[in-house]
C-alpha cells in the first residue's frame, strides 16, 4: 500500500454507485490507503433543481459510510464560492507534505477541458492526475493544446511512479451511471433509481430532492 492520497472531485448531485465503484477502482490500482471525494461548489448557472451543498455533503457521507478508505473533503463547499481546483490542490498538497504522493481524479470529458481551468499547467505541480475514461471516450488530441501539453507527462507503468506529483495516468472503467440520468428520472416521477445507494435513495426522499416536474 502507498501513503497516496486520492481527492475525487465532483458535484455528487447526487452522488451514485459508480461513483462509489469508481473511486475503489481508482484505490485498487493505484494502491492508495485514502481516497477523499470533494463536492464542489455549484456554479450559480447551473440548472436546478440541484441539492444544497449541505445536502450533497450529507449523501456522500451516507454513500461511503460502509468503506473506510474514502472520506469527505468538504473545503470547496465551505468556501461558498467559486472554488478553483488549483486552490484545493496548493492547499492538500501544504496539508500533506512535500512526498506524499497526490492523486487528483477527473474524468476523460475534464481531462479533454483542462484548458478553461485556472492555472491548469500548474495542476500537477501539486498532484498527479489520474484521467477516468468511460467507453468510448477519447485522449486529448496530440495537436491539441491539452494533447501538446501532456506529451513526457503521461505514465504508463504505474509501479514506476516514483514521484509525489507531476504525471498523467489514464484508467478505464466501464460504469454506466449517470446523475444527470438520476435527477431525471426523479423528476419525471421516479420514487427510487437503482443507481443509488439505499441510504441516498432515503435521504432523497426525506428531503424531497429533486421533485417530480409539474
Ligand atoms: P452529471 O451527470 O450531473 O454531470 P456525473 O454523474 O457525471 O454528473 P459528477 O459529480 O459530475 O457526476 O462526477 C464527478 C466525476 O466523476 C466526473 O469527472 C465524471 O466524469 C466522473 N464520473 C461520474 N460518473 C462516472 C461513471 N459512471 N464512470 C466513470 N466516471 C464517472
Amino acid at each position: 500500500m502507498t501513503n497516496g492520497l486520492g481527492i475525487f472531485g465532483g458535484t455528487f448531485d447526487p452522488i451514485h454507485t459508480g461513483h462509489v465503484a469508481l473511486a475503489l477502482q481508482v484505490c485498487r490500482q493505484l494502491d492508495l490507503a485514502q481516497l477523499r471525494l470533494m463536492p464542489t461548489h455549484l456554479p450559480p448557472h447551473r440548472t436546478s433543481p440541484t441539492a444544497s451543498a449541505e445536502q450533497r455533503a450529507a449523501m456522500v457521507q451516507l454513500a461511503i459510510a460502509d468503506y473506510p478508505s474514502l472520506s469527505l473533503d468538504s473545503r470547496e463547499l465551505v468556501r461558498n464560492r467559486t472554488s478553483y481546483t488549483i486552490d484545493s490542490l496548493r492547499e492538500i498538497r501544504c496539508e500533506a507534505g512535500e512526498q506524499t504522493p497526490l492523486f487528483f481524479i477527473l474524468g476523460m470529458d475534464s481531462l479533454n477541458a483542462l484548458n478553461t481551468w485556472r492555472e491548469w499547467q500548474q495542476l500537477t505541480d501539486c498532484a498527479h492526475l489520474v484521467a477516468v475514461a468511460r467507453p468510448g471516450q477519447a485522449w486529448p488530441a496530440e495537436t491539441s493544446a491539452v494533447g501538446e501539453w501532456l506529451e513526457g507527462r503521461v505514465c504508463s507503468d504505474l509501479k514506476g511512479l516514483a514521484q509525489a506529483c507531476g504525471q498523467v495516468i489514464r484508467l478505464d472503467a466501464d460504469f454506466p451511471q449517470s446523475a444527470t440520468a438520476i435527477r431525471s428520472a426523479l423528476r419525471s416521477g421516479a420514487s427510487d433509481h437503482d443507481w443509488l445507494v439505499p441510504s441516498v435513495a432515503d435521504y432523497i426522499q426525506t428531503h424531497r430532492l429533486y421533485p417530480r416536474d409539474t
